[in-house]
């Protein structure tokens, strides 16, 4: 008898070893599809199985000999695209952008202040001319000096929805921070990442907030 029952469990841990296989063979093949076309018959599912099976789901691309960071893109495509219908529910007014400080010029003289960094608009940068824009349409506009800072922005202000600009994992937990806090945001992965002198498409950047008006502008700014 308890060998019969040794059979059952080991035929039993056998299956679940290959459902296991399946799914992280399934949900790699789904979120490389959305990578390609960005579309995913339930983006709410994908983007659940990629919050689970997200080590190894990507070590299953390392495997296929893929790059890995589609996953980080795609998990950040997919919490866009669940949290825009709430996000665009919200005027300008209510909602708060944070730029890194990273993206303005190294020869930046912008001053420290509790509000952040504050921009003199010199010119040397994109966010002088930005920021403009954007708080003439009435968004709330914050150079970010430190990772404390949005988290203490947010409690003071209480905005009811996030713009957020970065590197991959300062998105992927500024996203599951406004997460926990109910609140609907879009992260942007700037182009070039690094301490200094990142870049962002700022044409995708204005497309994104619906003003392609300013994005086939921008490259004139
Ligand atoms: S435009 Fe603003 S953020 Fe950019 S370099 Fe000048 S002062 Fe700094």
């Amino acid at each position: 008898m308890p060998e019969q029952l040794y059979l059952i469990i080991g035929q039993i841990v056998v299956y679940l070893f290959f459902i296991f296989i399946i799914a992280i063979a399934i949900i790699a093949m789904l979120a490389l599809y959305y990578f390609k076309t960005g579309r995913s018959p339930s983006p709410n599912i994908l983007l659940s199985g990629l919050l689970v099976l997200e080590g190894h789901v990507k070590a299953f691309f390392r495997l296929m000999g893929m790059d890995d960071s589609i996953i980080d893109n795609v998990a950040v495509q997919l919490q866009n695209k669940i949290s825009s219908r709430q996000f665009n529910a919200h005027p300008p007014t209510e909602k708060a952008i944070f730029f890194p400080q990273c993206l303005r010029s190294i020869d930046c003289t912008a001053k420290l202040s509790p509000e952040g960094i504050q921009c003199a608009s010199c010119g040397r940068c994109e966010i002088g001319a930005a920021k403009k824009i954007l708080e003439e349409r009435g968004y709330n506009v914050f150079i970010v000096p430190g990772s404390s800072f949005v988290k203490r922005m947010i409690i003071k202000y209480a905005p009811k929805a996030i713009v957020g600009i970065g590197c991959i994992s300062e998105i992927k937990s500024g996203m599951e921070f406004c997460h926990r806090f109910g609140l609907p945001a879009i992260g942007m992965v700037l182009d070039k990442d690094g301490c200094i002198s990142t870049t962002l498409d700022w044409d995708v950047f204005y497309d994104t907030l619906d003003m392609g008006d300013v994005a086939i502008k921008s490259s004139h700014l």
